[in-house]
């Protein structure tokens, strides 16, 4: 994480709706301390990644304020917001480009050597040594061809060579089978590690492995706890 940031995030008193339509979050408050792995449960439409795209500053509140490290997200500098929060997406998207390329999206200044050890770190780095021009393998050519979870183990390689202080990731809900879900459990953790972190979760094993676990309902929260207390 970046020296000055620490990942603490605030939501204060946040209201939000899309445009004029009916209010998704009302007057919402959060504090999640730097550090802390939250997991975010709830009904379809209960306003998960509404709450998700406003720590990301997708959206602005239409009142109250959302802070990291006490700052105004609406004051910070829009790069360093950048590299403070990044949010992962379910469709774990990979653009036309080598497996490196993919991988540096972040941070195109890194080097190979960095991208590698990202991918180590992942756990990614044996798949895409495997592939027909490894690192170089061009992500939509033919042999390039990536299942879901090597592609989300990309986008975690990606999002661990960004190191942001606040990382926030809308699980996969693609069922996958058991050596790549364990792959994928395995590297979350890791980059779970010394950052704070907001999941959308779907799988009962992330859960498990937060912190403190959020049920949220018709933009509120209704349970807020560690995961064995729930
Ligand atoms: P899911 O589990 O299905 O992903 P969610 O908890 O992430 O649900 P949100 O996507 O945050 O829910 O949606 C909360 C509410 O906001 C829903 O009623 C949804 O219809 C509405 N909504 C979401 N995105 C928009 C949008 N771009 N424009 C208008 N309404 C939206
Ligand atoms: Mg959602």
């Amino acid at each position: 994480p970046l020296p000055d940031a620490r990942g603490h995030v605030v939501l204060d008193e946040v209201t939000f709706g899309y445009g004029a339509g009916r209010t998704i979050l009302p007057e919402f408050t959060l504090d999640i301390p730097a550090g802390q792995t939250v997991a975010l449960v709830g009904t379809t439409g209960a306003g998960k990644s509404t709450l998700a795209k406003l720590v990301s500053r997708f959206y602005d509140p239409t009142e109250g304020r959302v802070m990291l490290d006490g700052v105004d997200l609406r004051e910070l500098d829009a790069r360093d917001l950048r590299r403070a929060i990044v949010m992962v997406t379910q469709e774990a998207y990979l653009f036309s480009g080598t497996v490196a390329d993919n991988i540096a999206l972040g941070r195109p200044d890194a080097s190979l050597d960095e991208i590698v050890a990202a991918a180590e770190a992942v756990g990614a780095d044996g798949f895409i040594r495997s592939l027909p021009d490894g690192y170089h393998t061009d992500v939509n050519k033919r042999g390039g061809r990536v299942s879901a979870g090597q592609r989300q183990l990309i986008s975690f390689a990606r999002a661990f060579l960004a190191n942001p202080a606040v990382l926030i990731l809308d699980e996969a809900t693609a069922s996958l089978d058991i050596p790549s879900e364990r792959a994928i459990q395995e590297a979350l953790q890791t980059l779970l590690a010394d950052r704070t972190a907001i999941i959308i979760a779907h799988r009962l094993s992330t859960v498990a492995i937060a912190d403190r676990v959020l049920v949220m309902e018709h933009g509120r929260i209704i349970e807020d706890g560690a995961p064995e207390t729930l």
